[in-house]
């Protein structure tokens, strides 16, 4: 069997093995996390558990497995929002429905991996629901969502909720050391900076803390700064593209008002700073729902220039 690919996240992996031990996957998962939490990671991991023909799912060498490692087996299919789309569509939901009739090509069982599935609204989470209350046989449903708060309770009780979190230090590190060839001193800074977010980490590592959203949040605080509007919503459209591109560039967005307020201690705009950074706390939230992006990035644009 495949060794369980996160670092910590114990009860997660207790119940994930133990459910594949007895051979009994659920057939509807929700995992939560942060990006970087390793969702997508446990998402193949059990996708490929799913289809595997080896006696200890996943077993990592049949046929079934490679495939699912390198992404291409025809009966795991996945589902996101549209290029340029923030939002899992309805018809999306009733094309996967319409695939849960067909039969597998070369596993046991089919796999539907619903990625940002907390981006279908109301509509098309009914549209899910249908589906996942009377599944065909060897059929799983594996969403992937930032926070569960924005599914609806009909679906929530249907799948099991595995929620990941940030594993400790030491687990984040020895991971880390045995997976890349970081020094020690290097993932230690890296697991420092990124508060023992894995994925992160491995970005900084990488040298890509300095992203586009995080030119984009310094783009926006000197456009806020100088009261340009205009600028402030062309600084922000990346943001609008996904939720979490949209999460990092309010972090970003946080990280730097808190060094600009600290910047100007002495001088009026502290006070005008700090309401900014209130305004991106209870901006913030509304990520964890359906909020429509740009809706979203336009509240914040006035909320800052009526600072
Ligand atoms: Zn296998």
């Amino acid at each position: 069997m495949t060794e369980f690919p996160l670092a910590g996240n114990g009860h997660i992996k207790s119940s994930v093995m133990s459910f594949l031990r007895e051979k009994r996957m659920p057939h509807a998962i929700l995992i939560e996390g942060d990006p970087g939490t390793g969702r997508h990671t446990l998402a193949r991991f059990l996708a490929s558990a799913a289809v595997c023909s080896g006696p200890d799912v996943p077993c990592g060498n049949c046929r079934c497995c490679r495939m699912a490692a390198s992404s291409n087996h025809p009966d795991i299919k996945i589902t996101a929002a549209d290029s340029g789309k923030k939002n899992i569509t309805v018809g999306q939901i009733r094309d996967l429905k319409s695939d849960t009739a067909i039969k597998p090509h070369m596993a046991a069982a089919n796999v539907f991996i619903i990625d940002s599935a907390d981006t279908m609204n109301e509509q098309s989470q009914n549209a899910l629901l249908k589906v996942l209350e009377e599944p065909p046989q060897n059929t799983f449903f594996i969403l992937i969502s930032q926070n569960k708060a924005a599914f609806l309770q009909t679906v929530i009780s249907r799948c099991i909720i595995l929620s990941l979190s940030v594993p400790e230090t030491s687990a984040a590190a020895e991971y880390l050391s045995k997976n890349t060839g970081y020094s020690s001193r290097e993932i230690a800074e890296a697991l420092e900076a990124q508060k023992n977010n894995i994925g992160n980490a491995l970005l900084f590592l990488e040298g890509k803390s300095d992203s586009e959203i995080s030119v984009s949040a310094k783009e926006f605080l000197r456009c806020m700064q100088a009261n340009d509007m205009w600028g402030m919503l062309k600084a922000a459209a990346p943001a609008e593209k996904n939720r979490s591109d949209a999460d990092l560039f309010f972090r970003e967005l946080k990280i730097k008002t808190v060094s600009l307020i600290r910047e100007n201690l002495n001088s009026d705009r502290a006070a005008a700073l700090a309401a900014f950074y209130r305004e991106l706390l209870s901006l913030e939230k509304s990520l964890v729902t359906n909020i429509n992006l740009s809706l979203l990035i336009c509240t914040l644009v006035s909320r800052a220039s009526q600072l």
